[in-house]
């Protein structure tokens, strides 16, 4: 089921949650909304679920205007951070719960139940747990069951928002790989919420990026790591620094100092360098350009990471080094930029 989201806004008594969001969901998709604390991601999805009514604009579920239409009737699962799983329910009962509130006439026959049930838990890996109750289950095995039940229903479009947020760091790491394979066998439709880039743009097929109630960017991991479309995308992706700079005759100059990049002459005037760490390599020895001061060095996974002081403008970079470069804090490095971002101020 396809969904289209259209010029949402939605204001809470004056405070606006969200200023006009578009976006469109393909069918099988899983897109991830992702945005800081306070953007508007947990009301984007309540909107697409029915829980709220927007004060503008239209969700469209296959085509078909939904914005009149109930929760029950868009027939959306859903699941939450805080797995609100019946505690006084066994595991059984709770992935059965939404086939047994059924209407007579709609509710399924006890063995097809007991069959769908018992599928979903060998699905989500909880085969042999089925009697026993939340309370006796792990957070990760509680979020598990709340998918289950979520897919009881047969939902047309499934809904998340920060199902893993409670968890610590390695179950999510393994949920999310788990998610990702579930959400390949099942094709749902799937919108997934996160304040986490590294959870977005490994688990999505796209990641819609939001901002104080704006879509900022929609596009894959690749287009919005590479091709940020605004300076909050850029760093809100990625470790980034801002250098401040001007654009005089198509060249980039930084606290004066002419830095060795190429930018189109349309960007002339003010504006901001946008660099990640693995945008910039230490030269040989060479400070005639880009130099600084080393001020601190810490290890990373791959390699270290230096933070310079540039002599220009005194501004402060991260730059990623290898580690058998001897390198120590207080010494003069020359830099030399492979790629950067121009925004204009
Ligand atoms: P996120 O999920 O990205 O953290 P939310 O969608 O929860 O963001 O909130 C977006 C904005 O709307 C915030 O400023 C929040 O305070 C406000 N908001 C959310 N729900 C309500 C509500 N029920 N009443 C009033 N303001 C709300
Ligand atoms: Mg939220």
């Amino acid at each position: 089921m396809d969904i289209r989201v259209a010029g949402i806004v939605k204001d809470y008594d004056g405070t606006a949650a969200l200023r006009g969001v578009s976006l469109d969901i393909r069918t099988g998709e899983l897109v991830a909304l992702l945005g800081p604390s306070g953007s508007g991601k947990t009301t984007l999805l309540r909107v697409i679920a029915g829980l709220e009514i927007p004060s503008e604009g239209h969700v469209l579920f296959g085509g078909e205007d939904a914005t009149g239409l109930s929760v029950q009737q868009r027939r959306v699962g859903f699941v939450f951070q805080h797995y609100a799983l019946f505690r006084h329910m066994s595991v059984f009962d709770n992935v059965a719960y939404g086939l047994n509130v059924r209407r007579r006439a709609e509710r399924p026959a006890r063995d097809a139940i007991r069959r769908r049930v018992l599928d979903l838990l060998d699905l989500v890996q909880l085969s042999g747990l089925e009697n026993r109750y939340p309370a006796q289950l792990s957070g990760g095995q509680r979020q598990r069951v709340a998918l289950a039940r979520a897919l009881a229903v047969e939902p047309r479009v499934l809904l998340l928002d920060e199902p893993f947020g409670a968890l610590d760091a390695k179950v999510r790491r393994e949920l999310r790989r788990w998610l990702r394979d579930i959400h390949d066998r099942t094709g749902h439709t799937t919108v997934f919420v996160t304040h986490d880039q590294d959870e977005a743009l490994e688990l999505a097929d796209r990641v819609a990026i939001l901002n104080d109630g704006r879509l900022e960017q929609i596009g894959t991991a690749d287009e919005v790591y590479d091709h940020p479309a605004s300076p909050f995308v850029m760093s809100f992706v990625g470790d980034t620094a801002r250098l401040p700079v001007e654009v005089r005759e198509g060249r980039v100059l930084l606290g004066g100092t002419a830095l060795d990049i190429e930018v189109a002459a349309a960007d002339a005037g003010g504006g901001a360098l946008y660099l990640r760490p693995t945008d910039v390599v230490l030269t040989n020895g060479d400070c005639s350009g880009l130099a600084g001061r080393v001020t601190s060095l810490r290890r990373t996974a791959n390699g270290r990471r230096a933070e310079v002081r540039l002599d220009a403008g005194g501004n402060v970079l991260e730059v990623e080094v290898p580690t058998q470069r001897p390198l120590q804090v207080g010494d003069r490095i020359g830099l030399h930029i492979l790629k950067a971002r121009l925004f204009p101020a």
